[in-house]
């Protein structure tokens, strides 16, 4: 899976191209199966894909978005196949990352338990500026939840994170989770 890891030598701290278009490195963490592929090709491509394992690609996916004080944010959105099995290279992988979106099932308390080894590990590894956001998905089952919305709360405000609960399935939040990152995202001082 070497694919994963092309390219990371080219990571680039958040760079703004200028005051009004922004870009920025995302990665994606989380436990395999919570739908960090589906989230991000919903995002993209406005798809989901319940039938088959999607890999995003070998490198990234970007999209922009505007919002509404007429700032473009480029996000630049690193794949994570199979980045749990390289736990020892993840800080690699977020190296030079400006948003950090971790990303747990909400009928998964597994999910949860590792989404909370993720804020400790940026917190250690990360870089100080790092916008993190916090992210239960599939909340279109509703019937399965086993991870209260309040716990989510409760973990993201204590870590001075965004949290959001989405569904890449119904669309549910998934433009949301984006525009409120955009919005968090460090503007460069205007030049003069
Ligand atoms: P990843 O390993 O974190 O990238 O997870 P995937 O994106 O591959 O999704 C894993 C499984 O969860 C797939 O079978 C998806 O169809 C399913 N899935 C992903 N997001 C949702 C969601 O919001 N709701 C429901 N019901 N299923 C989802």
């Amino acid at each position: 899976n070497s694919g994963t890891l092309s390219g990371l030598s080219n990571s680039e701290n958040a760079v703004p191209a200028d005051a009004k278009n922004l870009r920025v490195k995302l990665v994606l963490l989380g436990d395999s199966g919570v739908g960090k592929s589906c989230i991000v090709l919903r995002f993209v491509r406005g798809q989901f894909d319940a039938t088959s394992k999607v890999t995003v690609g070998a490198s990234f996916l970007s999209q922009t978005i505007a919002l509404q004080d007429s700032t473009t944010v480029k996000f630049e959105i690193w794949d994570t196949a199979g980045q749990e099995r390289y736990s020892a290279l993840a800080p690699l992988y977020y190296r030079g990352a400006g948003v950090a979106v971790i990303v747990y099932d909400i009928t998964s308390p597994e999910s949860f338990k590792k989404a909370q080894y993720w804020v400790k590990e940026l917190q250690k590894h990360g870089s100080p500026d790092i916008v993190m956001a916090l992210v239960g998905n599939k909340a279109d089952l509703h019937e399965k939840r086993e991870v209260p919305t309040e716990d989510g709360m409760e973990l993201a405000e204590k870590n001075g994170m965004f949290f959001i609960e989405t569904s890449a399935k119904t669309a549910d939040n998934i433009n949301q989770l984006f525009e409120e990152i955009g919005k968090r995202l460090p503007r460069p001082a205007p030049s003069s």
